[in-house]
């Protein structure tokens, strides 16, 4: 007999904000053949919502009854306008508030204990995921769909243990998962977390559904992983900024990991991670797509195609920063760049890139952590660094598509139109990816940079 794979499909919180959108999940989650394994965030801002209790619940016990009457009352809601028959209602409403029941006890203990634990944090964040888990699994049921829910510590998800943004071990996870997923019925996977091999719950980072439907479906050897969403797919830019933006149809990993990277919303940067040396297709789908036989908005696998264009789409984001270590020897001198590096990575934070010249080591990184790391460059008083000055007034544009790195003239376009509009530009990079030109501008210059650009390239 043959095993047959399963297939990972994957449901975001604003995919599940109202009963209409539940009904359309169930619907395509009957249409796909089992075994069928469905990862599902949580309902869209109860992340946030969840941190906010989880920080002050220790000096005030009635935003539990708060919280637990919004989260009653969103469910109720949502599963009456689903389910007609009470008794399968109450069936639904016991299954929800029984989780419930479970997030209330973990928040009356940080109330007692009038402190929030550092495993306490992201164990109430991952009760987003689990409610949404345990509501569609419940009404799966009620409808008579052969289903179960799967938890991440049950079926052995394993982190590398780090609280808040943990990696996936794919080789432990991959022991645990591979056959667990074989009976033919619907696995209905909380996404966002993962345990460490103590046990502990680890989220994986804001956004992190994605990347957990990536790991499941790397670990459990999946045919294919369909991302559903709210909209189309990747687009030649950001159709807010540049309203003739068009759908781009396929993308590498490389090039969809380079968007998602910098500035891209549709994904989350670590999706494509796990499926590097695999042959498992990301496919984009849109929930209000028409027809039953939706073609997806964007695939993403591993071919490398070379458009005419070249550039495949555009990124843009305002959330970075520029760290301008200077002095005039500096690139002469060794050591500097790996003390500063080391520096910036035990006060947790992380770079986004780094570029050097004979008199100035020039380190991007997120805007939120530029002021910070200022003062931890400044306390290292480094050898040869005369100055480290932080320029928050930076704008990221990214264009992307494979073949970049060796055509010619790309980049003296992108400058030339530049030039053109009077749009300065602050530093850029072509060639550290094989799929990617980077280049920072004034926050004021993004939108007309990023519509100019595309002009250039899509006209
Ligand atoms: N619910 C989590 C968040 O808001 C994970 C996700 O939505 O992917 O960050
Ligand atoms: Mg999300």
């Amino acid at each position: 007999m043959t095993i047959q794979k399963p297939i990972v499909v994957k449901f975001g919180g604003s995919d599940m904000k109202t009963s209409r959108d539940m009904r359309l999940i169930a619907d395509i989650i009957k249409r796909y053949p089992t075994p069928l394994i469905v990862v599902v965030s949580a309902l869209y801002g109860l992340t946030d919502r969840l941190a906010e209790v989880a920080r002050s619940v220790k000096d005030d016990a009635a935003l539990i009854d708060g919280l637990r009457r919004f989260l009653l009352s969103t469910k109720r809601e949502i599963a009456e306008n689903f389910l007609d028959d009470p008794e399968k209602l109450a069936q639904v409403m016991a299954g929800v508030s029984s989780r419930l029941k479970e997030l209330e006890r973990y928040l009356k203990g940080i109330h007692f204990l009038g402190q929030t634990p550092e495993f306490a944090e992201d164990l109430i964040l991952s009760y987003g995921e689990r409610l949404s888990s345990r509501l569609l699994s419940s009404l799966l049921k009620a409808e008579g769909v052969d289903c179960e829910e799967a938890l991440p510590e049950d079926i052995g998800l394993i982190t590398d243990g780090e609280f808040g943004n943990a990696g996936i071990d794919y080789g432990a996870s991959r022991r645990r998962l591979k056959g667990r997923f074989g009976a033919r019925k619907v696995y209905i996977v909380p996404g966002f977390y993962g345990v460490s091999p103590d046990g502990k719950v680890n989220l994986l980072g804001r956004g992190g559904s994605d990347y957990s439907a990536a790991a499941i479906a790397r670990c459990a050897g999946a045919a294919s992983l369909d991302i559903w969403k709210d909209v189309d797919g990747f687009m030649s830019s950001d159709p807010k900024a540049v309203p003739d933006a068009v759908p781009v149809r396929r993308l590498s990993r490389r090039e969809a990991s380079e968007l998602a990277y910098f500035g891209a919303k549709i994904l989350h940067s670590r999706t494509m991670e796990p499926l590097a040396g695999t042959d498992i297709a990301i496919r984009i789908m849109n929930l209000h797509g028409q027809g039953a036989g939706r073609r997806p908005g964007s695939l993403i696998d591993d071919r490398r195609r070379v458009s005419r264009n070249v550039i495949k789409s555009i990124a843009s984001t305002d959330r970075i920063g520029i760290l301008r270590l200077d002095g005039p020897g500096l690139g002469a001198r060794s050591g500097v760049m790996a003390r500063a590096t080391a520096a910036l990575d035990a006060a947790g934070i992380n770079i986004l890139s780094v570029i050097t010249a004979q008199t100035a080591i020039t380190i991007l990184l997120s805007g939120s952590d530029l002021e910070k790391a200022v003062r931890v460059l400044k306390r290292l008083a480094l050898p040869a660094v005369e100055s480290v000055k932080g320029d928050g007034d930076a704008a990221l544009l990214a264009a992307v598509g494979e073949g970049i790195r060796e055509r010619c003239g790309i980049l003296a376009r992108i400058a030339g139109v530049l030039a053109g509009k009077g749009i300065n530009i602050k530093l850029s990079a072509s060639g550290p990816s094989e799929a990617a030109v980077y280049l920072v501008v004034r926050r004021r210059d993004r939108r007309r940079a990023q519509s100019a650009i595309h002009h250039e390239f899509f006209r």
